[in-house]
């Protein structure tokens, strides 16, 4: 299927702007991952030829399959929940790896990022709706879980990530952003240190993310269109198991 990738990439690129906006912020301030698990490397091609860089996939496996196939000046981002199992293949294939629920997993992600020789910058996630189906740490543990995971040497932390409780009217999730720049600011406050990534809103909330202080939006399906594959798996966008 042909997409317009110019005028989806263009009407995102009008919508962001519109939003920060409306709220005084300047547009360098928000940058957008687009999200491509699902798609194929022609469509990322095409999306990277319209000027974009930063993709985003949420399974190791397809990300794996499709990197290599991808011009090799794109910066890939993991925004799917990580299994320990993977974490070697994520250090090597992932600039930033989005997502890191815990510190068990950050320990592991350092272990491998010692390794290998590299330093990896992360985000630790949050469940800010405290849904049973989704990864992410208690809103409460944040900054206790944070303070252990900046004296890992390999790890950058900077900043969260969150995915707002699904909801068709984007207001619903305002609460939710508005809870997660509390937490930032909470952070920042407990190592003394701004941190430069709030990392919520996708395809439909992105505009309210915005307005709340997001400093990445990940958006998949309103750039791209609908994914492809494996559609079973993509129809929510939580963080699917692998
Ligand atoms: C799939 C996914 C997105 C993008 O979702 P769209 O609704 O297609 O924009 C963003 N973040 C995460 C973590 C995802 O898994």
């Amino acid at each position: 299927m042909l997409m317009n990738y110019a005028a989806n990439l263009l009407a995102i690129e009008t919508r962001i702007a519109a939003a920060c906006d409306r709220v005084g912020r300047q547009r360098k301030g928000v940058q957008l991952l687009a999200v491509s698990k699902g798609q194929s490397p022609q469509s990322i091609r095409a999306l990277a030829d319209e000027g974009l860089l930063a993709f985003g996939e949420n399974k190791v496996q397809e990300a794996k399959a499709k990197i290599s196939s991808c011009p090799s000046q794109l910066r890939w981002h993991m925004i799917g929940h990580l299994q320990s199992n993977k974490c070697r293949d994520a250090v090597v294939l992932f600039d930033f790896i989005q997502g890191v629920d815990g510190l068990a997993l950050a320990q592991e992600l350092e272990k491998w990022a010692q390794k290998l020789g590299r330093t990896k910058k992360i985000l630790l996630e949050v469940n800010v709706g405290g849904e049973g189906s989704k990864y992410g740490l208690a809103p409460t543990d944040v900054v206790q879980t944070l303070l252990r995971v900046n004296d890992l040497p390999h790890l950058e932390v900077h900043g969260l990530m969150t995915i707002a409780p699904y909801s068709p009217d984007p207001e619903h999730s305002r609460g939710f952003f508005r809870k997660m720049a509390e937490v930032k600011l909470a952070c920042e406050n407990a190592i003394g240190a701004p941190l430069p990534h709030l990392s919520m809103g996708m395809s439909g909330d992105f505009e309210v993310a915005i307005e709340e202080g997001s400093t990445l939006v990940r958006i998949g399906t309103a750039l791209f269109g609908a994914r492809t594959t494996p559609k079973t798996l993509m129809e929510h966008p939580s963080n699917e198991i692998d």
